[in-house]
């Protein structure tokens, strides 16, 4: 049919442009790995952006090619998101805390052309290059460094790459559903599993996910990612600052509460991005130091289940709201966020409160829902619990390289969560299908018992596992560890528990700990607990 609108491709190259353009002035803050606080502008990261696609093409990497990137988030790393995948090649972002043979498994299967890394890594990088089958450059990113030299053969700095560059490169005309970034799953089981994000999904992610009842970014905000660039594209934030021009602050590899503070209060950041971890970190760092945060206004909070008390005490001590966001590096990863509705303005304060526990509704863009073993839908009554599946725009399809469908016959990805969802889209994941304790045919969630636990003022973290048990096959145990100065016992922590859950679900067992094992992306590895802890029950004689 004639007469309709323009056509033009979603493409990241449209973000920076729009950034460039219109918010060229904007300032970038970047916490360089060396230490120190550099400054640029939006317009500055354009630049570079479009040199380093120059630079790229005259090094004679292909169109399509992946470059790896181990890296923190600094202006660099930045840069490098826009100009490998405006300039038509493939982001990969990298988590440097993978085991070296994960590692290198990712980068040959990715196929990567190109290894960008921070100093921090080169020592790892020195070791592990030999190994890369597909790696044709590496580039430090940083100055020309005579020590590192001699370290990696050829290697390229990456500022010297820029200089040879050209700042008024022209993007390619790309399709919007050839691919931008890949970011690999973290393999709990198996290898991991690489999704490949096309222009259009991470446009329409941006879109989706700064709609008012989403992040609701704005030009006057300034952001701080503390999630990595490399946990799923920080989930997306470079490409929302860049569409709505906002400022950007970039931590750098400092994640500590005290540094954080200090950046969050000197930069003066409006809206932050992170894990509970990370909140957990910073909590403490002002509670100790007796600071406050002026500017913070709000914060995004996801990656695993937001403890309520958390909630509570950013609100009431530092006047700062935490909101709760669901998603997986599948699903690009923001899929829900937790922002109330009209009708929930009459309720009274508490129940508005307890509303906000939950991982939010589905952002414009994605459908949810949940289904029994057998893939039958279950009702949206807030009760019914199963297995929750997703379909939308920014969704994964296939795995990278794997040419079978990863969803099921009708077209929904299976998350590998437990969830309710009520019949206003509320969803509440109530475990992984992975984690959840199968306590005789009954099913009891971690993420309640770790809540409670989270909760009392002698924790200061906590997780639950199930451990095998010859009658009941799984119980719960916790894992905890306690509060500085505190010296809480398991009959104080277990006698919290009652009138919460039900008698049965309280844990078997509370074990102390001094530390959690925590992965690179701040989750507490439940696997290795329940490699360590899995017997207890049985050793205990049950
Ligand atoms: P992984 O944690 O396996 O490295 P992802 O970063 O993709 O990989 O994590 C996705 C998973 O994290 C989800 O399937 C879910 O189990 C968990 N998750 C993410 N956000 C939340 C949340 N707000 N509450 C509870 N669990 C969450």
């Amino acid at each position: 049919m004639n007469g309709t609108m323009m056509h033009q491709p979603l493409t990241t190259g449209s973000l920076i442009g729009h950034a460039a353009r219109y918010h060229g002035g904007t300032e970038i803050v970047s916490v360089e790995t060396a230490g120190g606080i550099e400054r640029t502008t939006w317009a500055g990261v354009d630049a570079n952006a479009r040199k380093l696609a120059s630079a790229l093409d005259r090094l004679g990497v292909s169109p399509g090619a992946r470059c790896g990137t181990i890296a923190w988030n600094n202006r660099r790393h930045l840069e490098i998101y826009f100009g490998v995948g405006a300039g038509g090649r493939v982001t990969h972002t990298i988590n440097p805390r993978l085991a070296p043979d994960q590692l290198i498994y990712i980068v040959n299967h990715a196929e990567d052309e190109v290894m960008f890394f921070d100093r921090t890594f080169l020592p790892a990088a020195a070791q592990l290059c030999q190994h890369f089958k597909t790696v044709k450059h590496c580039v430090l990113m940083g100055p020309r460094d005579e020590e590192a030299v001699g370290m990696i053969e050829g290697l390229l700095f990456y500022d010297e790459l820029i200089e040879t560059g050209d700042p008024d490169y022209q993007w390619p005309e790309l399709d919007e559903r050839s691919a931008a970034a890949l970011c690999y799953t973290s393999g709990t089981t198996g290898n991991p599993k690489g999704v490949l994000y096309s222009h259009r999904s991470l446009v329409m992610h941006t879109l989706g996910a700064n709609q008012p009842d989403g992040t609701c970014i704005s030009a006057m905000d300034a952001l701080l990612p503390v999630v990595p660039m490399f946990h799923v594209n920080a989930w997306g934030v470079p490409y929302v600052a860049a569409m709505a021009g906002a400022r950007l602050v970039m931590p750098g590899p400092k994640l500590d509460g005290e540094s954080l503070v200090k950046l969050l209060n000197n930069e003066k950041v409006t809206v932050a991005f992170g894990v509970p971890t990370i909140w957990m970190g910073l909590l403490a760092a002002l509670r100790s130091s007796g600071e406050k945060l002026p500017h913070l206004v709000r914060s995004f909070v996801g990656g695993t289940a937001l403890p309520p008390s958390m909630i509570d005490a950013f609100r009431e001590e530092f006047e700062v709201e935490l909101i709760h966001a669901w998603g997986m590096t599948e699903t690009a990863p923001v899929a829900t966020l937790n922002k109330l509705l009209y009708k929930h303005r009459e309720l009274p304060l508490e129940e508005r409160r307890r509303l906000r526990h939950a991982q939010g509704r589905p952002l414009f863009g994605v459908e949810l829902r949940v289904v029994d073993e057998q893939g039958t839908r279950l009702p949206d009554d807030g009760e019914s619990q199963g297995n929750l599946q997703i379909r939308g725009h920014w969704i994964v399809e296939s795995y990278f390289g794997k040419s079978e469908s990863a969803l099921t016959p009708d077209g929904w990805f299976d998350t590998g969560d437990v969830a309710t969802l009520d019949p206003d889209g509320f969803m509440v994941i109530r475990d992984r299908a992975k984690d959840i304790i199968k306590s005789g045919g009954e099913w009891i969630s971690t993420v309640d018992l770790e809540n409670i636990a989270i909760a009392h003022p002698g924790i200061s973290n906590a997780a639950a596992i199930a451990a095998y048990h010859p009658k009941w096959d799984e119980r719960p145990v916790l894992i905890c560890v306690r509060a500085e100065g505190a010296n809480i016992d398991e009959a104080e922590l277990l006698a919290s528990y009652e009138g919460k859950v039900a008698k049965w679900q309280v844990p078997d067992r509370v074990i102390f700990a001094d530390t959690l094992p925590i992965g690179a992306t701040g989750k507490v590895q439940k696997n290795k607990l329940r490699e360590e802890y899995g017997q207890v029950l049985i050793e205990d004689g049950h």
